[in-house]
């Protein structure tokens, strides 16, 4: 029986520790390697009346073992459902990759020239957030599965561009002439900017990923619609007063639909 075992990565068969018996059944949050499919975990029940295989979502497959049962019986029954086994753990492994592409392991706000390399821990009943360590963002989440990154680098993004173009509207403000009453960023799905006749300036929040001439052609562009709301004549004559290069700018920003990452669509969920 004991060769059987080894079609089995023999850390499948080590005993569960102690805090892996916790009541939520998913045991500890700490790393799972991100390219291997999971660990068969093998939990020993006192309850238990036979041998179960069965998955936790979100990654755990467990073996739930009779307290007393024998080796050889746990053996012959791994071996029995090893189909089983693998198909759980690849359909668990491509499960995981799915949810992980979309999470970036490398962010570059081109606005302002800065860019991070992006560093996952987990850590149970912490709340989601973002760190900037120099050039290091550093992203904490619940559990291995990081539910909640993108959501936490979303209100970081929000809070950068509040950061950073709330001035810059000021400094374009100063030479347009015209300053608004109020400026709101955050996250839009199908406007880079809008001024409302209030006088507010609404910025989308991923203009930070657009490089600073298009940046700035932007401001500009909501600035002039405190000169004149619409896209009159006299409009565009006070955009390019401030910008002679409006034409070219104003078609990159339309592109630049295309270079907002997945995890900054406002909308974007987790599956
Ligand atoms: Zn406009």
């Amino acid at each position: 029986m004991a060769e059987q075992l080894g079609l089995f990565d023999a850390r499948w068969l080590q005993p569960a520790t102690a805090r892996d018996r916790g009541s939520s059944g998913r045991g500890s949050s700490s790393a799972w390697p991100d390219a291997a499919a999971p660990p068969l975990r093998v939990r020993e029940s006192r309850r238990a009346r036979r041998l179960t295989l069965r998955v936790l979502p979100p990654h755990t497959l467990e073996l739930v073992v009779p307290r007393g049962a024998r080796a050889a019986d746990v053996a012959a029954f791994v071996h029995q459902h090893r189909r089983w086994i693998e198909r759980a753990r690849r359909e668990i492994a491509a499960h995981y990759a799915l949810a992980q592409e979309r999470l970036p392991t490398r962010i570059a706000l081109r606005s302002i020239d800065q860019s991070w390399s992006v560093r996952y821990e987990s850590q149970p009943q912490a709340r989601p957030r973002v760190r900037m360590l120099g050039d290091v963002l550093e992203v904490r989440t619940r559990d291995a599965e990081r539910r909640g990154a993108e959501g936490a680098l979303r209100s970081w993004l929000c809070d950068q561009a509040s950061y950073h173009l709330a001035p810059w509207v000021l400094r374009e403000a100063a030479l347009v002439g015209r300053r608004p009453s109020r400026v709101q960023v955050r996250l839009q799905r199908t406007r880079w900017g809008s001024c409302s006749n209030s006088g507010t300036l609404s910025l989308n929040a991923a203009l930070m990923f657009l490089t600073p001439a298009v940046v700035r052609y932007l401001l500009i562009h909501e600035l002039c619609h405190l000169i004149s709301l619409n896209h009159s004549r006299r409009f565009w004559a006070a955009v390019e007063r401030y910008e002679p290069h409006y034409e070219a700018l104003d078609r990159q920003l339309t592109d630049a639909w295309a270079d907002i990452p997945l995890w900054a669509h406002p909308d974007a969920r987790r599956r």
